[in-house]
């Protein structure tokens, strides 16, 4: 298999055990460029209200589970500041996997060690000095177990048409 997710236990059990778990894994992982800055946040979906809303996870992107809405990580409305097109580029660590093709395989559709597939989700946009949204990491906690993964590992934004 070319992209291992790697599972951690969560803090199952601890009071503090929630979405902050998973904002603190973001934190250890993701390096601000030079001058830049990263912002962190939980997934909300605003149809839905806030709170600790659970999204299904396919090929990267992440559904939201009461109404379906897509958080845009793959193709550029995860962020409210920087909504516009792109695509994502591998900086490294391989994106998620997805197959080709509009169905799903099991490999699409990430599972925690224990087998469940809906998940709190954390995104960390990483800005440059300049401003410009230059990374995006995505961090999936499941709420049964608490078990976390980095989904998607400092992934590259890249601008695109239209
Ligand atoms: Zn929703
Ligand atoms: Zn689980």
């Amino acid at each position: 298999m070319d992209h291992e997710i790697a599972w951690t236990p969560g803090a199952v059990g601890e009071p503090s055990a929630g979405p902050e778990d998973v904002l603190r894994l973001l934190r250890d992982a993701v390096r601000a460029e030079p001058g830049g800055r990263v912002e962190l946040l939980v997934a909300e979906c605003e149809p839905c209200g806030s709170g600790e809303v659970e999204f299904e996870v396919a090929k990267g992107e992440c559904f939201c589970v009461g109404c379906c809405i897509p958080l845009g990580i793959i193709d550029g409305y995860a962020h409210p500041g920087a909504a516009y097109p792109w695509r994502l580029e591998s900086s490294g660590a391989p994106l998620p996997p997805a197959s080709p093709g509009p169905g799903f395989e099991p490999s699409d559709l990430p599972r925690c060690p224990a087998g469940h597939d809906l998940f709190h989700v954390a995104v960390a946009f990483s800005f440059a000095a300049d401003g410009v949204l230059r990374g995006i990491s995505v961090g999936l906690r499941c709420p049964e177990d608490g078990a976390l993964c980095l989904y998607v590992d400092n992934a590259r934004v890249v601008p695109r048409a239209a």
